[in-house]
């Protein structure tokens, strides 16, 4: 993931490197180079837009540190500004300590790696001690349930499947049954479109008011580039939602929703997913993220 954008970067950094002192235009023919870079990558335009005019105001304007060279101080703001882009800090998933079962609800288009995601991350809470359900609220593409059970006892995590057709009652049950077994969380997996359509989002809106989940969580395929950030603004309209789960950022994804969202919507990227297996989802860490990208 991001290796073109990685190497663009790199390329623009070694050429400023090699110039010792920098120069107005050796800073304007760098940050022109980081803006074809992040719009090949499917970055937002005005993502991109605010991004570069803001490393060109500090590298134009900061004091170099004693310790470092002009290049590197241009490299530590670009470093910086992409953090900030990524969204700064980790962002926790936050449950309610006085609400048993909590529950967390994940939304998203068809294939964006939903119902794999909800099995993931019954996997890495479990982990941390909870005792997860998964809820099979996903009524729409036959096989999803089914998909959801597989994984569900390879974890060992048990799934509510209910009458397999009506998700807001399946998701409400869910609920009930949690309360029965003691477990300590519902993870409700919902249908997607491969389109946002009206069904879809009133379906989910429907569950979120039968079992006002603590946390919903979009589901966001990182190889969806520049239309990602229609989804999650209709997603963000229609549903809201608190944070993003970002999948598929193992592949070979230019990064562009990556680096999009979080400025588009103001939504945090609390996980990522880095394959299929089921411990490939891991907490987000915007400053690791950013680091990663510029090598
Ligand atoms: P849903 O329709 O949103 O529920 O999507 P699925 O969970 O069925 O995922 C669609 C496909 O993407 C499946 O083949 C998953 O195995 C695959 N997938 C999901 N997440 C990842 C990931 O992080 N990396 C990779 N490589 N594949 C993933």
């Amino acid at each position: 993931m991001f290796n073109s954008l990685s190497d663009r970067l790199q390329d623009t950094f070694g050429r400023l490197r090699g110039k010792g002192r920098l120069t107005e235009d050796d800073i304007n023919v760098a940050m022109r180079e980081i803006r074809m870079a992040l719009l090949e990558a499917d970055v937002n335009y005005r993502v991109v837009k605010g991004f570069v005019a803001r490393c060109k105001e500090k590298c134009l304007t900061s004091e170099v540190m004693d310790s470092l060279t002009p290049a590197q101080n241009v490299v530590k703001i670009v470093l910086d500004e992409l953090t900030v882009l990524l969204g700064s800090t980790d962002s926790k998933l936050t449950l309610a300590q006085n609400r048993t079962p909590n529950v967390i609800m994940l939304v998203g288009l068809q294939g964006s790696g939903k119902t794999t995601a909800a099995a993931k991350l019954a996997y890495l809470l479990k982990g941390q001690g909870h005792s997860p359900l998964l809820a099979a609220c996903d009524t729409h593409r036959p096989a999803a349930a089914d998909q959801l059970a597989t994984l569900g006892g390879e974890i060992g995590v048990s799934v509510y499947r209910g009458d397999g057709v009506d998700a807001v009652a399946v998701a409400s049950e869910a609920v009930r049954e949690a309360v029965d077994h003691l477990n300590d969380l519902v993870i409700v997996d919902t249908a997607g479109r491969l389109q946002i359509d009206e069904e879809m989002m009133n379906e989910a809106v429907a569950i979120k008011r039968a079992v006002r989940p603590d946390q919903i969580l979009m589901v966001l395929d990182a190889m969806g580039g520049q239309d990602i950030v229609n989804v999650v603004s209709e997603f963000a309209t229609r549903v809201d939602f608190d944070g993003v789960i970002m999948s598929k950022l193992d592949g070979d994804a230019r990064g562009g929703g990556a680096l999009s969202v979080r400025e588009v919507t103001g939504k945090p990227i609390k996980f990522v997913s880095m394959g299929e297996k089921p411990d490939s989802l891991e907490v987000f860490h915007p400053d690791r993220m950013a680091k990663r990208i510029l090598g």
